[in-house]
């Protein structure tokens, strides 16, 4: 680590870590150096949330002053202690390694990282979830290491002009400003690879520090490439498809190239999306020259370590591109697979589809080269299934290998300080280190006052920060004097009042304009002279999506009129500053995606710690999650079905039940109805959706396990890995040699009798499972059966006799027998998708 060049080295000896500190992405949650940055700069920070920038930024005569002053120099020593502790100690994931575990190092993909507003590389949810992941890895004492690209402009940043309308805007971000470091090897030269997919392309890396993980960030900006090359890592999701898949081609294969340049060869790779696909292929042709296996082989075997997770819950969600396309950028490297075109394409259809001009699709890529797949809830992974059955034909639905991890929140990462000290003084301070399902206990205890007065102090600090941002908006756009803004931005909210908002991303399916389906009914709830509402929105719609941006215009000039001003404001530019106030600030939160498409949503976790409640479409997390105690929803799938419906429903929730419950008050000033909620909410929801127990989920489901399959499959020079690779393609080609020459069904009395003469040719008995199968149907958990060999055929080669008895409790009809593989080491049907139905 550098310190600022003008450090005399008695200055660096008294602010010794003052860097460590500035650079650490730790601060975004632990508030401990908060003071710090305030001494140092307290409007620039206020401004910035940017230590690293701060520390660039404070005068040299101000340091000097603060290298003298004992009573900081003090308090920086207790401060970078206590971090330095804190990276070694003891946590959650440390007992684990007690025992013999394979799970050595684990690498994380993402096309984006939401970790901090110090470093804009993320546009929304996906992001945020990737950030989330890391710091809750960090605190769980997670070996794990973060891949992602560095990006100049990231995500655009939004304006409105004089109508409402957004103006998308791409300020660049100066790498010096952000909390990053050259990575630097062996003599201290930068680290740089060469990636010769699809052309010549240096490849500069970076790195940041969230704790104990860090996080690669590649970056094409190197002065060396030719400067169409250069731009590769300027824009997150801007330019068309060529652009994306030069970044993909970045993240996966110069991802993969990274950790191996650093001498990191992680057991598990852990894919956010789609877009990391092709580290699959990276991976396998890597174990392919370092075992001298062929492609299929080598992919077997890594496949085993590798995790993807979707999270999109429509098909047009998903990376597609066109072969010609595919063919140009990756064609050469096709080769180093030895895959010619049709076979490197065939790993991104569907089975059997020979239209030439089919894209290729990454999350197929993904799913071929993953030993497990999940969706971010339980909904999303039923949706999921449907999605990619295509991809197991034959098999039924619910049997498509895609289970669900929640997402969850970074807790500490979204709670305000006043919620942070009564979690704290209520359930201790290391309570997000380990395993917080004992919270709600503790935490159920509080006291109704407690609750309500930190209600009031988080809406409180909403409401001046709403204030702050129109007085700024006022200062750019209006020719008025100090005075007249603040005169103005007083009349703007009122802290006492019932406060509801939302955020998100604005995109026609997630109906951002719900409530306002009927603006004069919305008025009346805002402007209501006894119970009053206030309004606070934030979002952003893709530069590319026109219906999105009409949406905002739309809420824009609802907000313009004269009795609506002082009762609503859309919040340009969201981000993760204007995020926290809002999940901190808000009484009520509002989610109206059109049910199944919001795969899981965050946002709404985010505000249960600090106490606000949620109303929402009855989808993703939330469908999970409701019960009457702790909110309201809508429910788009019974009852309600079109969007006016929902909208007349949602204003009857607010007016006949949130208004009130809201304003109805005890002797003490109390609304014991909204607090009951309120209690239930935070206690028994904040601890489930949270980043710590999805990271531990990940961990003891897929993590643990699948760094033991990897092992598995490698050990003894890939000897298990190898054969099963043999029996993969073996079974490829007998299969269909299978036949079936007599079914025989008999009803007798209460039982029903199976039996099936079936010819296996060269395969063994041993390479199949022959089966029973019915629907699954409400109180039949037992729906699959194994039928057993009665006797071998006569005179036959692998001919046998399989035979069951089931008591008859359901129609005979609903039985069909089926052949599936067998393989003690093989995902089925994960990695054989054979399926035989005796008809
Ligand atoms: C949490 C968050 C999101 C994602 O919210 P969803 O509800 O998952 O769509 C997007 N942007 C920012 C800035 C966030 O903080």
């Amino acid at each position: 680590m550098t310190v600022p060049k003008y450090f005399r080295p008695d200055m660096e000896r008294r602010l010794d870590g003052l860097d460590e500190l500035a650079r650490d992405c730790s601060y975004s949650w632990a508030h401990g150096a908060d003071e710090i940055w305030r001494e140092l700069d307290a409007e620039f920070w206020e401004q910035t949330r940017n230590p690293w920038l701060v520390l660039q930024t404070v005068s040299r005569a101000r340091l000097e002053d603060l290298s003298k002053n004992e009573a900081f120099c003090e308090k920086l020593r207790v401060i970078v202690s206590a971090h330095r502790q804190a990276l070694s100690e003891q946590r959650w994931f440390q007992a684990k390694q007690q025992q013999d575990i394979a799970l050595q190092k684990i690498a994380y993909f993402s096309m984006e990282f939401g970790l901090s507003e110090a470093l804009p590389i993320y546009s929304g949810g996906l992001g945020l979830l990737a950030g989330d992941h890391l710091k809750a890895a960090n605190d769980l004492g997670l070996p794990l290491v973060g891949v992602g690209l560095l990006y100049q402009k990231g995500y655009f940043r939004q304006a409105f002009d004089a109508d409402g309308n957004q103006i998308a805007l791409y300020p660049a971000s100066e790498t010096s400003d952000m909390p990053i470091s050259p990575v630097r090897i062996n003599r201290g030269e930068w680290l740089r690879i060469q990636l010769v997919t699809p052309s010549r392309l240096w490849v500069r890396v970076w790195q940041a520090q969230i704790g104990r993980i860090k996080l690669y960030l590649l970056d094409t900006n190197d002065p060396a490439n030719h400067p169409v090359d250069r731009c590769i890592t300027a824009e997150l999701y801007g330019g068309g498809s060529e652009y994306r898949l030069s970044q993909e081609i970045l993240l996966g294969i110069g991802g993969w190239q990274v950790l191996q340049a650093l001498g990191i060869t992680p057991d598990v790779c852990h894919l956010n999306e789609g877009h990391a696909a092709l580290l699959v292929l990276e991976r396998a042709r890597h174990f392919m020259r370092a075992h001298n296996v062929d492609f299929a082989t080598a992919l077997t075997v890594t496949r085993a370590g590798n995790l993807f997770t979707t999270h999109t819950s429509v098909e047009a969600g998903f990376d597609r591109f066109s072969p010609d396309l595919i063919k140009n950028s990756l064609g050469l490297y096709a080769r180093e697979l030895n895959l010619d075109l049709g076979g490197l394409l065939a790993l991104g259809r569907i089975p059997g589809n020979n239209d030439v001009a089919a894209p290729f699709n990454m999350a197929y890529l993904a799913i071929r080269g993953s030993a497990a797949v999940n969706g971010v809830s339980r909904l999303h992974a039923e949706v999921s299934r449907d999605i990619f059955n295509p991809l197991f034909p034959g098999w039924p639905r619910y049997e498509v290998p895609i289970t669900h991890v929640t997402n969850g929140v970074h807790v500490p990462a979204w709670d305000s300080m006043e919620a942070d000290e009564l979690w704290t003084n209520l359930c201790g301070k290391s309570r997000w280190f380990c395993e917080p399902e004992h919270l709600a206990k503790q935490f159920h205890r509080v006291g109704d006052q407690a609750l309500w007065h930190l209600r009031a102090r988080n809406r409180s600090r909403l409401v001046q920060f709403v204030r702050d941002e129109y007085s700024r908006e006022l200062n750019v756009h209006s020719n008025l004097s100090d005075s007249e803004v603040e005169d103005l931005a007083l009349r703007l909210f009122d802290p006492n009042v019932l406060t509801i908002g939302f955020a998100r991303r604005f995109a026609t399916y997630k109906r951002p304009n719900l409530l306002l389906t009927n603006p004069d009914r919305l008025a009346r709830l805002l402007t209501d002279p006894h119970r009053p509402m206030q309004l606070v929105i934030s979002g952003k719609a893709h530069p590319a999506d026109l219906p999105g941006q009409r949406l905002i215009k739309d809420w824009n000039q609802f907000m313009r009129r004269p009795e609506i001003r002082n009762h609503a404001i859309f919040l340009s530019d969201y981000d993760m500053i204007t995020a926290e106030y809002l999940v901190q600030g808000v009484d009520l939160w509002i989610n109206t995606p059109r049910r199944p498409w919001e795969a899981c949503g965050t946002s709404g976790m985010k505000i249960l710690v600090n106490g606000g409640l949620n109303l929402s479409e009855l989808d993703g997390w939330w469908a999970e999650a409701y019960r009457p105690e702790v909110g309201w929803a809508l429910d788009g799938h019974e009852g309600e079905h079109t969007d006016a419906d929902q909208a007349d429903r949602l204003y009857q929730l607010l007016e006949q039940e949130i208004v009130p419950a809201f304003y109805e008050r005890n002797g003490n000033g109390i609304p014991e109805r909204w607090l009951s909620k309120m209690r239930e909410s935070m206690t028994t929801l904040t601890p489930f959706y949270s980043a710590n127990r999805m990271v531990r989920e990940y961990t003891d489901r897929f993590y643990l396990p699948l760094a033991e399959k990897y092992q598995r499959r490698t050990v003894n020079g890939a000897q298990a890995g190898r054969s099963l690779s043999r029996w993969l393609s073996r079974l490829n080609d007998l299969w269909p040699k299978i036949h079936i020459a007599r079914v025989n069904i008999e009803n007798r009395e209460a039982v029903y009798f199976f039996s099936l003469q079936i010819y296996l040719g060269d395969l063994t008995a041993q390479d199949v499972r022959v089966e029973l199968f019915a629907e699954p149907i409400e109180g039949d958990r037992d729906n699959i059966h194994e039928m057993h060999i009665d006797h071998a055929l006569p005179g036959a080669v692998n001919g046998f006799v399989y035979t069951i008895s089931i008591p008859a409790k359901r129609p005979i009809s609903d039985y069909t027998p089926r052949i599936i593989p067998s393989h003690p080491d093989a995902g089925i049907p994960a990695e054989a998708q054979a399926i035989l139905w005796v008809k």
